[in-house]
This record gives C-alpha cells, sequence and structure tokens, in this order.
C-alpha cells in the first residue's frame, strides 16, 4: 500500500507511515471495531436499545478486524437485552402497583 499523505510505498500492515508518521487506515479501522463495540457496552447501561444496536454493529465489525472487540460487543448486546427485560418489568410492576 501507498501513504494517503506523503505517497511512500509502505508495508500493509503498518499502522502508521514511517517515513511521515501519518497514522494509515489500518490503525483507524482496528480501533474502529474496537471503539463502537466499547460504545455499545457503555450505550447498553445508559440506553439499552442504542445500546443493542451500537453492539451489533460492533460485533459484526469484529468479524472482519481478527475477533478485536467481540468480547465487548457481545457483552453489550447481553447487558442491552437484561436491562430492556429489567426495564420492561419494572415499568409493568409500576403501573400495576
Ligand atoms: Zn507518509
Amino acid at each position: 500500500m501507498f501513504c494517503k499523505n506523503c505517497g511512500a510505498e509502505i508495508d500493509d500492515k503498518a499502522v502508521a507511515c514511517p517515513h511521515c508518521g501519518v497514522a494509515t487506515g489500518n490503525l483507524a479501522t482496528a480501533s474502529s471495531s474496537n471503539g463502537t463495540a466499547v460504545a455499545g457496552l457503555i450505550f447498553a447501561f445508559i440506553f439499552p436499545l442504542i445500546g443493542l444496536i451500537v453492539s451489533c454493529v460492533g460485533l459484526s465489525k469484529s468479524k472482519s478486524c481478527n475477533g478485536k472487540g467481540k468480547g465487548c460487543a457481545i457483552a453489550g448486546i447481553i447487558i442491552s437485552i437484561l436491562e430492556m427485560i429489567s426495564g420492561i418489568g419494572i415499568i409493568t410492576w409500576w403501573f400495576l402497583a
């Protein structure tokens, strides 16, 4: 591959250009995969529905990124579902009480 900044030929797996130091797409892909999964896990605690969607996106992204963030994404999905079940339970109890 070639550096987007200076055009020098660099290793396909390089995370940064050794010539000019600019980060390549490799690092962005890796961090966005993890970032999505982590964001999904955080959202799962605050907004379960958004957390579930973001975690699913993070899980699908982790497949194309050597499984990075997979555990985090699965945890986010499980927590989101549990949060929604408990949320529905609380609302039901609140209406019946
Ligand atoms: Zn460069």
